[in-house]
């Protein structure tokens, strides 16, 4: 039996390729940018909680248009495979630490709602690229919300098929490390799951290749 950190993650990767892609949408770029955002800075929990990063700053009338917005992406074939150049504007808050990012190019600056005037930090992009950065990353988080999905019901089953094999609701194991470390673990799914040798490849069990 080999032990679970020495075993190999097998990732599913047609499912979390292929999966719920209708769910992809731009709010839920913004919102995943904001969730690593918090990642990367966790000292800055109390970042406001508005949809739209622009909000939490009081923006002057906005002076310039964007570059991406004047710059058509109708064309043909050809033009689907170009960059598609824009830019995203880092805003910091030296005050208050905050870092949150706009679209929205200002001529003039803008203050946070503490009244401190922000630093900016402006990115040129290919907004084709991100884009696609986005898309594959929504895909993947999906896929992964589906997948989690299935294996919370295919564990709470287990859980209840282990009471009728018990003919009572058995107490798991207190969850020291030593006895973690020692239970049957035949794999460590991509995203954590213990898979034990009783449920693991059961074809073996038949003389059956996996
Ligand atoms: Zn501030």
């Amino acid at each position: 039996m080999q032990s679970a950190r020495s075993v190999h993650f097998r990732v599913p990767h047609n499912q979390i390729m292929n999966d719920h892609e209708e769910d992809a949408s731009r709010d839920n770029v913004v919102s995943l940018e904001r969730v690593r955002e918090r990642r990367m800075h966790p000292g800055e929990a109390k970042r406001p909680s508005s949809s739209s990063t622009t909000a939490a700053m009081e923006a002057a009338p906005a002076a310039a248009t964007q570059a991406a917005a004047a710059h058509s992406d109708a064309g043909g074939a050809n033009a689907a495979e170009s960059p598609l150049p824009g830019r995203l504007i880092w805003l910091h808050c030296p005050t208050c630490g905050t870092l949150e990012y706009t679209e929205l190019v200002v001529s003039d600056g803008r203050r946070h709602k503490c009244g401190t005037i922000v630093e900016e930090a402006e990115v040129e992009i290919d907004v084709r690229a991100e884009m696609t950065v986005a898309e594959i990353n929504l895909r993947r988080v999906a896929a992964l919300e589906g997948y989690l999905r299935q294996q919370r019901a295919r564990f709470e089953e287990y859980r209840h098929r282990l009471t009728l094999i018990a003919g009572a609701t058995p107490k798991p194991y207190a969850l020291t490390e030593e006895r973690v470390k020692a239970l049957p673990a035949a794999e460590v799914d991509p995203v954590g799951l213990i898979i034990s040798e009783a449920l693991h490849n059961p074809s073996k069990r038949f003389g059956k290749k996996e």
